[in-house]
């Protein structure tokens, strides 16, 4: 190895990999972080939560936090082959609207036909695949942008109903209050991993994969106007709000994923600047 070739390696290898990102420190939230090209993150907390992911060629990440996350969490970045950082992170609760309904008469026990359940494991299936996808892009640094413009939200991300005190499970979406038939767009740049019409629970469904480990959902369409693996821009129109699937009306449910690991609150990416990132 050339003196030069030595001093290049040495320079990379000592390069200062702390992060800088922005965004919200908060349960759901997004952070778009830059770094190192290429550095190793990993983020954990003291209950034994932990995911790795890799910065991309130009240093950017992006981390999203789950509806329960650790009050404090730590995240640590390496230069490939190199010195690491760690910087705690105090994450702050988020105050999700909890609705408790007492005094309901004991509900009667709901029970699926076979057909029913084959079309929910099928469905599962589906899903489970479509996630596993991950496509290599760069899609999301336009920023994202209301699928629906101007509805009001019906339903928000972390929300969850008591039931004679029994917890249901949170809901881990967005939920707009607009028309059967109301164009929905494109939020951000992506590529479509699932187009299924006719899942059991979510009805037409569209899942685009937005790069960096971030996955749009739609549910509860009426129309599909995309297919599988076709490359939508942002403001694209999907397909129509519907009341397909186990929904009581129409309306839109948005939610999104990070890192196939959990929901984040698809609020958190609409108000994440991304301007550092670009
Ligand atoms: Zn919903």
């Amino acid at each position: 190895m050339s003196l030069l070739a030595a001093l290049a390696m040495f320079i990379a290898n000592s390069a200062d990999p702390t992060p800088v990102c922005h965004g919200a420190y908060e349960q759901g939230a997004l952070l778009a972080c830059r770094t190192l090209p290429d550095a190793t993150i990993t983020i954990s907390d003291a209950r034994g939560f932990q995911a790795h992911l890799t910065a991309d060629a130009k240093g950017r990440f992006v981390l999203g936090f789950s509806r329960d996350a650790a009050p404090n969490m730590t995240l640590r970045v390496c230069a490939p082959g190199g010195s690491c950082a760690s910087l705690p992170l105090a994450i702050a609760a988020h105050d999700y609207k909890i609705e408790r309904i007492d005094g309901l008469p004991p509900g009667k026990v709901s029970s699926f036909t076979e057909t029913q359940l084959a079309h929910i494991r099928k469905s599962s299936v589906r899903k489970k695949t479509a996630f596993a996808t991950k496509v290599s892009v760069d899609d999301f640094l336009a920023g994202f942008s209301r699928p629906v413009e101007g509805a009001r939200i019906s339903g928000f991300y972390g929300s969850q109903r008591v039931l004679n005190g029994e917890p249901k499970r949170p809901h881990m979406g967005m939920d707009f209050a607009v028309p059967k038939g109301t164009p929905i767009a494109a939020p951000a740049d992506g590529v479509v991993t699932l187009a299924a019409p006719d899942l059991y629970f979510e009805g037409g469904t569209v899942f685009l994969d937005h790069g960096q480990g971030l996955v749009s959902v739609f549910m509860h369409m009426s129309a599909l106007d995309v297919k599988d693996g076709q490359r939508v821009q942002k403001g694209e129109v999907l397909g129509k709000v519907g009341a397909t699937g186990r929904a009581t009306g129409a309306h839109l449910h948005w939610s999104l994923k990070w890192r196939n690991r959990y929901y984040v609150n698809p609020d958190a990416a609409l108000s994440l600047d991304l301007s550092p990132l670009r």
